[in-house]
């Protein structure tokens, strides 16, 4: 690091006013290294954007190998005497930062809304699942503790220790820009690690604010590092021998991708990849409330999260019940800019991403299914360049159309028919992607058979968003997921720590 590159200590890392580094007005990302705001080598540069109203409001350095090289050293640094600071000490720092964390809760809130586009409401819950994940990690001095066995033959004992390994990466997506760093960094650093993470370019600023926080809660001078950039920077994490291991959460092709390159340097790697989520629906659902839940759940922040239903499997007569219903439902939505009150769906991320979303209803229609709900041509008349699309819905789908198969990750709900509940489980058992589902019952055996036989390890049983709480595992199965242990709950001591067996004989 070199002085003219750093900034003042804690400064913020968003410079409003003239930019040197790319010669405009707009603001430039910066990233965050031993404890020090700096800015990146790169001389590309990409564009954060406000999907409510298209407004350029930063743009963000596509990181170098020097950039990540840096933040590795600072992290490699820093490791040693975390690592020996007793966990009761380190756990000191996640206190404070729990409590600033709570004083900037709206203000971390807005941040998200504005580079994102969803709601404030859907922004302040995930701020709290972020804050959960810090509170869980201040328990680790009790929750790292390692097992023993006296007397494992006469006069020799055995216990096993949990030790940090070194220096963690987390890459991450554009849908959760505050809660899914935070599913990882806790937890590692509670347990002696020291972290880096690299946050989407896409949404890059509410890792600024939350590295601003972590720096007023005194986290040590490398201890938590944060690197900007795209494909580039991931690599360059991948490939870095100073980097013990890495936890991803990205779409699948990018999951596997990853899992690949980092195990064959030797990494832990635990990626967390792209979802199609079915909610299967029985006749003796309550079906006004499958309708309700299913409809918030495909089109909460606007369809673009990895627990979304996103495809209704109507069984029997359930799907003369419900379809309509859902059309209802799904028409109470109210599009706009996620900041204003009222509003409970937002725009997409980019301009480019609302292309995509269109071309999959041009090809859900020439595929042949009928398009009950048609969001296409909804505009927002006081933001008309936003990325706003209204909900789509598609009935008569069949497993084998692109529609069902791909994800979409946008406002667009599929219907299908199963003749009964053998053909359903089948319909979701031939899926390659098995993130989460839900079923719909009123009966206790189907509920069972259906948590039994189907392989999506997130399950909600009348249930539309089955998001496990921070003590509990995330992460799917099948296509969705590339590792074995998952995120946060007890996995996160496992996958952050080695497990050292001593066994002892005193003569
Ligand atoms: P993405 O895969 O495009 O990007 C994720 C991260 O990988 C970003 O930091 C990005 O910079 C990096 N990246 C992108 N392309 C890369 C490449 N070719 N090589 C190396 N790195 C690359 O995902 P996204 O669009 O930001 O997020 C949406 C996806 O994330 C969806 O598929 C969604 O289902 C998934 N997701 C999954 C979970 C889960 O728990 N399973 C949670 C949230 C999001």
């Amino acid at each position: 690091m070199t002085a003219s590159r750093a900034t003042t200590s804690g400064a913020p890392a968003v410079i409003n006013g003239h930019d040197t580094a790319t010669g405009t007005s707009v603001r430039t990302v910066q990233n965050y290294v031993g404890g020090r705001w700096i800015a990146s080598d790169a001389t590309r540069f990409g564009e954060v954007r406000n999907p409510a109203n298209d407004e350029l409001i930063a743009r963000v350095p596509l990181g170098t190998e020097a950039d990540v090289d840096r933040a590795v050293q600072a992290a490699l640094k820093a490791y040693p005497a975390w690592r020996a600071t007793p966990p009761v000490q380190r756990v000191k720092p996640l206190f404070k930062l729990k409590s600033v964390l709570e004083q900037h809760f709206d203000d971390l809130a807005r941040v998200c809304t504005q580079e994102h586009g969803k709601t404030l409401d859907e922004s302040r819950s995930s701020v709290r699942r972020a804050i959960d994940n810090v509170d869980l990690a201040i328990g680790i001095p009790d929750r790292m503790m390692g097992t023993s066995l006296e007397d494992i033959a006469a006069g020799i004992d055995c216990h096993t220790v949990r030790q940090p390994m070194g220096v963690f990466a987390a890459i991450t997506p554009f849908n959760f820009p505050v809660m899914v760093p935070m599913w990882f960094l806790p937890h590692a650093v509670a347990c002696g690690n020291t972290f880096i993470v690299k946050p989407s370019e896409r949404v890059p600023l509410s890792q600024v604010r939350m590295f601003e926080l972590m720096h007023e809660a005194g986290l040590p001078e490398g201890v938590v590092n944060l690197v900007n950039g795209a494909k580039d920077t991931v690599d360059a994490i991948l490939d870095h021998a100073g980097i013990a291991g890495v936890s991803f959460v990205g779409s699948s092709p990018v999951a596997q991708y990853i899992y690949k390159r980092a195990a064959e340097r030797g990494k832990r790697v635990q990626a967390l990849g792209g979802a199609k989520n079915f909610v299967v629906v029985m006749p003796d659902a309550d079906i006004p409330r499958a309708a309700q839940v299913s409809t918030e759940s495909c089109f909460g922040c606007a369809g673009e999260r990895c627990l979304a239903n996103s495809v209704v499997l109507a069984v029997g007569d359930a799907h003369a019940k419900i379809r309509d219903r859902l059309v209802d439902e799904a028409k109470r939505i109210k599009v706009g800019d996620g900041q204003t009150p009222g509003v409970t769906m937002g725009p997409v991320i980019t301009r480019q991403h609302r292309e995509k979303i269109l071309g999959y209803i041009e090809k859900g229609i020439a595929e042949g299914a009928k398009l009950v709900l048609d969001g296409r041509g909804l505009k927002d008349p006081s933001h008309p360049d936003g990325y706003y699309l209204g909900p789509s819905i598609f009935d008569e789908v069949r497993p084998e159309m692109v529609i069902a198969k791909e994800e979409i990750f946008g406002p667009v709900l599929c219907v299908m028919k199963a003749k009964d509940f053998d053909e359903a489980v089948e319909i979701v058992r031939k899926h390659e992607l098995g993130n989460a589902t839900s079923i719909f019952t009123s009966s206790g055996k189907w509920a069972r058979e259906y948590r039994y036989r189907v392989e999506p390890s997130m399950l909600g049983v009348n249930i539309g968003v089955a998001a496990p709480m921070a003590f509990f595992p995330f992460g799917g199965a099948k296509g969705s997921f590339y590792g074995d242990l998952k995120a946060h709950g007890r996995d996160a001591i496992e996958f952050y720590t080695d497990k050292k067996v001593v066994i002892s004989r005193w003569f």
